[in-house]
């Protein structure tokens, strides 16, 4: 089976208990849930059954390996994940909104993930990959747009593929280096996941079909558009294919993308059909946000399968 490496930053997630509660005062939190997209990524890829290794990070702490642990029993390639003595694990702080909005406190620059480099165990594991998945928030600094570019040259140079999802803040787009490094990935890129406003970002169509045209004229072969409880929309030279959302009650949406996206790319991979690698995608997109914390309802293909079984689409 092909095998699949990100890159980037491991984080552990703290929430605010209560819906309304701010860090301007003293209140209860829950947590640390393990926590980085491109962790999410992986975790959820493996529990697929795809071989999956992540090159990243932690400081030696307890919430470094609480992250290490959870992505070594779920069956991910740690191998390349650094653990630095004195630094410490990046940290986000979250509080939700009653509209559903969420508020971050992130501390990831500074923490163990911004010292990711590729050393001896992140070029072995590139020697073995098939496929790099470039998540946006990883491209916070010069330093993890270098590791992109490495992940990406080297698995090209293998005859390998490369896909993208963005999950890009608007104001990320004047950090120095942005564009340049989101133009190469882009440029690289073979399956785009973007979700439906993201869109826009990079094409200048301002209508979904025109702004995919768009992708698929610049040499992406697929781009699939997530649509949070909707599902999610695949195109590629083809047509056209479509696929609801399953009916779930949402506890916590952290992390629906980043498993989406793994499975997507997981069963894009194994060469299924869209509709196929749209279910699983979905199933896997659903169950996450079922659960508090961004890992915690990642879910093995059996348990997805079983869920997609009975399931209902639409709104819950
Ligand atoms: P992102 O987190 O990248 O913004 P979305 O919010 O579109 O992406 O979520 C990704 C996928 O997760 C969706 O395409 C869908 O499959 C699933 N998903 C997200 N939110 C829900 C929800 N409330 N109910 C059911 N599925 C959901």
């Amino acid at each position: 089976m092909k095998k699949l490496v990100c890159a980037g930053e491991i984080l552990v997630e703290i929430m605010a208990e209560r819906i309304g509660q701010s860090f301007l005062a003293p209140g209860p939190l829950v947590g640390p849930f393990p926590s980085g997209a491109p962790a999410i990524f992986i975790d959820q890829a493996a529990r697929l059954g795809q071989p999956a290794g992540l090159i990243a990070a932690v400081g030696d702490d307890d919430f470094g390996h609480l992250n290490i642990e959870r992505l070594r029993a779920d069956g991910a390639d740690i191998s390349a994940i650094k653990v630095h003595r004195g630094a410490a694990t990046g940290t986000a702080f979250v509080t939700y909104e009653a509209d559903g909005s969420r508020h971050f406190v992130y501390n990831i620059k500074q923490s163990a993930a911004g010292l990711i480099e590729i050393g001896a165990e992140a070029r072995a594991l590139l020697a073995g990959a098939d496929h790099f998945h470039v998540m946006g928030t990883s491209l916070f600094s010069p330093e993890v747009i270098e590791v992109a570019r490495n992940g990406i040259e080297a698995v090209k140079a293998r005859g390998g593929t490369v896909s993208f999802d963005p999950n890009i803040r608007k104001e990320m787009l004047d950090l120095p280096g942005m564009r340049d490094a989101l133009h190469f990935v882009l440029s690289k890129t073979d399956v785009f996941l973007p979700s439906g406003p993201e869109l826009f970002i990079f094409a200048k169509a301002t209508d979904e079909e025109s702004a995919v045209r768009e992708m698929l004229g610049r040499g992406i072969s697929t781009v699939v558009v997530k649509k949070g409880a909707d599902g999610a929309v695949h195109y590629d030279q083809t047509g056209r294919t479509a696929s609801p959302g399953f009916a779930v009650d949402e506890i916590d949406p952290t992390g629906a993308g980043d498993c989406f996206a793994a499975a997507f790319v997981s069963f894009w991979l194994r060469g299924a059909t869209a509709e196929k690698a749209l279910s699983i995608a979905n199933g896997c997109g659903a169950l996450a946000v079922t659960k508090k914390g961004p890992m915690e309802g990642i879910a093995s293909l059996a348990a997805v399968e079983a869920f997609i079984k009975t399931a209902k689409t639409g709104a819950p």
